[in-house]
C-alpha cells in the first residue's frame, strides 16, 4: 500500500527525485538530503509502514530485507572495516520526522555514543 501524501512513497514510485544508490522490488536506498556524516543513506521499504511501532507480523520479511539492504549498501560504500551505524528513529521524541519507516545508514567518521 502506498500513501500519496508520503514523501518517501513518492520517492519509491519515482514521482519525486532522489539520489538513489540501490533499489529492488521491495526496498530503495538513497542519499539523505541533510547528511549527518560523510556517508548518510536512507533505506526504505517500498510499502508504506509508518514506523516501527506500526510494524505488523506480515511486515517481518520487508523489514528483514531492509536491514540486509542497509548492510549491502554499507559494504558497497566501503564501510565494512571502519564501521557504520544503522538507526531507526521511532516517534517524534526520538527524532522521527518522516512517517514512512527508514533505516539511516551513517558512516565515514567516528560516531559518538550515546546518541543525543
Ligand atoms: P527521521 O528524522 O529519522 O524521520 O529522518 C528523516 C530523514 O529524511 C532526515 O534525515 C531528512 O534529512 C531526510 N529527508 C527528508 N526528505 C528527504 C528527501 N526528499 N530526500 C532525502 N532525504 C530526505
Amino acid at each position: 500500500m502506498n500513501d500519496q501524501n508520503c514523501i518517501f512513497c513518492r520517492i519509491a514510485s519515482g514521482e519525486r527525485p532522489a539520489r538513489v544508490i540501490y533499489e529492488d522490488d521491495r526496498c530503495l536506498a538513497f542519499h539523505d538530503t541533510n547528511p549527518q556524516a560523510p556517508m548518510h543513506v536512507l533505506v526504505i521499504p517500498r510499502a508504506h509502514i509508518a514506523s516501527l511501532s506500526e510494524m505488523k507480523e506480515t511486515d517481518e520479511a520487508a523489514l528483514g530485507r531492509l536491514m540486509l539492504v542497509a548492510a549491502t549498501v554499507a559494504h558497497e560504500q566501503g564501510l565494512d572495516e571502519s564501521g557504520f551505524r544503522t538507526v531507526i528513529n521511532t516517534g517524534r521524541e526520538a527524532g522521527q520526522s518522516v512517517f514512512h519507516i527508514h533505516a539511516h545508514v551513517l558512516g565515514g567518521r567516528r560516531l559518538s555514543w550515546p546518541p543525543g
